[in-house]
């Protein structure tokens, strides 16, 4: 039996299949068995049947996306694009809607613009981290991108989900400046600068001139992004890293407390991310090397990996970017600032324009810390789960209890930590398991789903989710009988009211699956 989307024959899916080889040839049309498992979530428990593309479809450029965007509203065929399909613990390249038919645009992968006096980058969407790292290196462009802790996926697919780096530039989607939009109509647009045909300043300046627009594509089913301006970072002369070690859970509290009051002046200018030791274990060791009792591994077995890897409770860097001069100046008011509370040495260690890059440069990108994902042994996978809280050691520390509590009592072991901006901290935890072993991936769904409200009733929500989570998280951000809710769901019908582009994306659904959703 084909798998089909909601409200579709087989035969209507074949026609539109039929139709979209004729725009990007039948060699780009993959709708074989095999084909479809591989655009499946590569993480995704192999148990669960939702979440399966219908096949997927592969444009090599803007003009074909734009065909198919018109043959999707003629056949009424839900589309789900993905740039490289890499937001692993999110998804993958899988659809929320069972039977959608995955826009690849991974072929789509120029890299149209490198300025190096604006300092910016125009790409399009299947540029991978490694694609511009070489351009860059090639070239000796003297720029750095910031990369994501797994730097598998496409530049702009990451921006576009609001994914972090450990640069100054680490905020990625607040670097993207001027989009290029294929609307779900296939009409194409320009936003900021852009919109006047020719203007110089379109990856330079943000806003233009009225509404800005750019964000209203990121995280949304507004429309298909087919160019990005992203601005990358000068070469700093100089990096300057200090390692920190904290012995006791309870010591997050002064340490965020005093982590964001020096993010906030801008001593740190980049993300901070404070994790456990189990968190470097999962990089080098399985847990059956630690632990094969029940429940989650206790607090005790997690003492031991603090002891072999010479780590704390928590464990973090602090990396500054910029003059030599001006980085010891901020370096001395860290260390003054953290000696009031810890006699705790801290490594420290310098790096010069010219020299080396040091290992796990954060502007390389990097596979690594996907191994983490072998901790169970088996075919690995695992998920995110990521509330925003404001700055606050107490908030945070309350937080922390809070979740670990839950995967003890959901016998997960616990791999959490905070990575701290400028103005808020992210509580991210990644729920490892073995892909086929069924109890353990049902009891991370439960657990998940159970953190979405307790997280929602102590007052935060997730800036971003699975896409078995998106409708859960969405459901969270009810201020006034869900006028958010409404908003996203006006602005859909107006823009797809065929309701094409991937319906149930962050939790907006076009009116056409409303009414279905309500009675399943
Ligand atoms: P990466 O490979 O960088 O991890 P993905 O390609 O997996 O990124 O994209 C992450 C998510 O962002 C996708 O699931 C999709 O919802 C959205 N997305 C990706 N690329 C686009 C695009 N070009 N236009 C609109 N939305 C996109």
């Amino acid at each position: 039996m084909p798998l089909v989307p909601l409200k579709m024959s087989a035969a209507q899916l074949d026609r539109a299949l039929a139709a979209m080889a004729r725009v990007v040839g039948r060699d780009q049309v993959f709708a074989a068995e095999d084909d479809r498992r591989s655009y499946r979530d590569a993480y995704g428990p192999s148990h669960r049947s939702d979440h399966q593309p219908a096949a997927a479809v592969a444009p090599q450029s803007t003009e074909e996306l734009q065909a198919l965007l018109r043959i999707a509203n003629e056949h009424k065929l839900p589309l789900w694009p993905i740039s490289r399909g890499k937001n692993l613990g999110y998804g993958g390249t899988a659809p929320v809607l069972s039977g959608s038919v995955v826009l690849d645009l991974s072929r789509m992968k120029r890299i149209l613009e490198v300025d190096v006096k604006s300092n910016y980058c125009l790409l399009e969407p299947g540029v991978s981290f490694f694609d511009l790292y070489q351009h860059l290196t090639d070239n000796k462009l003297p720029l750095w991108m910031s990369v994501p802790a797994n730097s598998w996926g496409s530049v702009v697919g990451n921006a576009l989900e609001r994914g972090i780096g450990y640069t100054p530039y680490g905020e990625h989607t607040d670097r993207i400046c001027g989009l290029e939009v294929a609307l779900p109509s296939g009409e194409l647009l320009r936003t900021g600068m852009g919109a006047m045909s020719g203007n110089k300043a379109w990856r330079s300046y943000k806003y233009g001139f009225g509404p800005a627009w750019d964000q209203m594509f990121v995280q949304s089913n507004f429309g298909v992004v087919t160019k990005m301006g992203l601005w990358l970072m000068p070469e700093p002369e100089s990096t300057l890293t200090m390692q920190f070690e904290l012995d006791e859970p309870q010591d997050l509290v002064w340490a965020l407390d005093l982590l964001g009051e020096l993010r906030m002046r801008r001593v740190i200018d980049s993300h901070v991310t404070i994790g456990t030791p189990l968190r470097t274990a999962s990089l080098f060791t399985q847990r059956s090397e630690w632990y094969s009792g029940p429940g989650a591994v206790p607090d005790a077995v997690v003492r031991e990996m603090a002891k072999k890897y010479g780590v704390g409770w928590w464990t973090f860097a602090i990396r500054l970017f910029g003059y030599e001069e001006v980085n010891q100046a901020n370096a001395r008011i860290i260390k003054a600032a953290f000696g009031k509370h810890s006699t705790r040495e801290f490594k420290e260690s310098t790096w010069r324009r010219g020299e080396p890059l040091p290992r796990a440069a954060v502007q390389v990108p990097t596979t690594f810390f996907l191994q983490a994902v072998n901790w169970h042994g088996g075919r690995g996978g695992h998920m995110g789960f990521s509330p925003m809280l404001p700055h606050g050691g107490e908030g945070a520390y309350a937080q922390y209890l809070r979740t670990k509590q839950r995967f003890d009592e959901f016998g997960i072991d616990y791999y959490g930590g905070f990575t701290l901006a400028e103005r808020y901290a992210t509580n991210v935890n990644i729920v490892l398991y073995d892909r086929d072993q069924r109890d353990m991936t049902d009891r991370a769904y439960r657990m998940i789903d159970q953190l979405v409200k307790d997280t929602a009733q102590a007052g935060y929500s997730e800036y971003r989710a699975h896409l078995s989570f998106m409708d859960g998280v969405a459901e969270t951000y009810d201020f006034n009988h869900h006028a958010m809710r409404r908003l996203n769901q006006t602005v859909k019908d107006a823009l797809d009211p065929n309701g094409i582009l991937a319906p149930g994306k962050s939790g907006i659904w076009p009116r056409r699956f409303r009414a279905s959703k309500e009675t399943t």
